[in-house]
């Protein structure tokens, strides 16, 4: 196929699960790109992740889902408990229900799986050139293109660049200078348990999701069902930047001294926990500016009550790719068409998920009628009351 752009590649910034999609969805559009990563393409965040059928979709538009699928797992259920009692208030089918309601599968995987399946499709794709330990440190525009700086000296031309740097983008001052994420005044910390270890109810093959006063806790099979993810997320915490940080245990584990006998066992199990600390940003009066464009977190960092912030990256990707290819090319063009996929569709995810986390975190006689609430509801009712979320193709483009 003929290189799309003339013969100047895409740049972009960032390898991480919204840049490399990116490489791989340009790319099969017959684009050249040039993908530039601060580290060595390392994913060492040592968590899992969920993929929703939305984003699982758009992993097979990218030709990769069987790739994916391989070192992931397919869970039959969400089952939902009130943490304080104990009590199991709902079951949310998933599994095949999923697959027929979406034509996709619900899936959860380590990241550094899913990191590993998009590096190694790039890798496959001659278009694409990896350049690690490039941190793009400095832009200058002209003209005819525009190349991005690393504060070695290196540098790298392109028609155009997209900011796929993440949370604290430094490309996101470009089209909106000024915007900060905020601290949420929550906490996540993430730990690893080999499956084997964990008596019921977490050796069933589901996602488990208790909901307490002011935290709650995901877990969920990952590596092929080997490995049990958790994630416990609280109100409080410091600010603090990356994910590689040890979590103190015991400071954790005092958040849920009320829980119920279950969930403490659990939590208990885990020697090791990492820290994040959420982050919030204000929709952005625009993603674009010149040849430059935001994807992913650098565009729209989403809080995780959903388990959306990659899958919307991945449909960024997506999304961008047909805009550009619908557009010949040009990005003057491409990128309104590109913000008019997606943005309300972003942040239409980001106000649910501050609302979701909200009713997750309830305590007092809200918590005593959301459960309620939540066990008249029949499975299915719930399931179908995600399609707004998981039944999205047309916007991608
Ligand atoms: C606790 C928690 C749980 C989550 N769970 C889920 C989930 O279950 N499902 C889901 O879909 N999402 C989940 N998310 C969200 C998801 O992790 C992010 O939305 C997603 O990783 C964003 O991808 P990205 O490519 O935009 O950014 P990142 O993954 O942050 O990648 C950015 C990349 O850019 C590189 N970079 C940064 N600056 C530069 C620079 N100047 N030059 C070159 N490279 C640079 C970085 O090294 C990195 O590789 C969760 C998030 C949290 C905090």
């Amino acid at each position: 196929m003929t290189a799309r752009g003339g013969t100047s590649p895409v740049l972009i910034a960032g390898g991480g699960i919204g840049g490399l999609s990116t490489a791989i969805a340009l790319s099969r559009r017959g684009f050249r790109v040039t993908l530039l990563e601060r580290s060595a393409f390392a994913e060492e965040s040592g968590a899992g992740i969920q993929l929703g059928p939305n984003a699982t979709r758009a992993l097979r538009q990218l030709g990769t889902l069987d790739a994916i699928e391989a070192q992931a797992f397919r869970p039959e259920a969400i089952w939902l408990f009130d943490a304080i009692s104990g009590k199991r208030l709902a079951t949310m089918p998933l599994g095949d229900r999923v697959e027929e309601r979406y034509g996709a599968p619900y899936l959860t995987l380590h990241r550094a799986d899913l990191h590993a399946g998009l590096l190694q499709l790039c890798q496959s794709h001659a278009s694409i050139e990896l350049k690690s330990d490039f941190e793009v440190t400095g832009v200058e525009e002209r003209d005819a293109g525009i190349t991005a700086c690393a504060a070695d000296g290196r540098s790298a031309e392109g028609s155009m660049l997209i900011g796929a740097d993440g949370l604290w983008s430094s490309l996101r001052a470009r089209a909106a200078p000024g915007a900060m994420p905020r601290f949420a005044g929550q906490t996540a910390w993430r730990a690893l348990l080999p499956r084997a270890q964990a008596p019921s109810p977490y050796d069933a093959p589901v996602v488990g999701l208790w909901l307490g006063p002011g935290a709650h806790l995901v877990h969920y099979p990952v590596r092929g069902g080997k490995d049990l993810n958790l994630v416990a997320v609280v109100e409080g915490g410091e600010p603090a930047h990356g994910w590689n940080q040890q979590g103190d245990r015991a400071a954790l584990l005092a958040n849920f001294a009320r829980w119920a006998e279950p969930p403490q066992s659990l939590l208990n199990m885990a020697e090791s926990w990492r820290v994040w600390s959420l982050h919030r940003l204000r929709p952005l009066p625009r993603w674009s500016a010149g040849r430059i464009t935001l994807l992913g977190d650098a565009a729209h960092p989403v809080l995780p009550f959903l388990a959306q912030g990659a899958a919307l990256a991945i449909e960024d990707a997506v999304a961008l790719a047909a805009s550009l290819d619908a557009c010949g090319g040009d990005r003057a063009l491409a990128f309104p068409r590109y913000e008019a996929l997606r943005r309300k569709r972003a942040e239409q995810v980001q106000r649910a998920a501050e609302q979701y986390g909200r009713l997750y975190h309830l305590g007092g006689p809200a918590r005593l009628l959301r459960n309620l609430l939540l066990e008249r509801r029949r499975g299915v009712t719930l399931l179908n009351g995600f399609d707004w979320l998981y039944a999205v193709e047309s916007r991608t483009g």
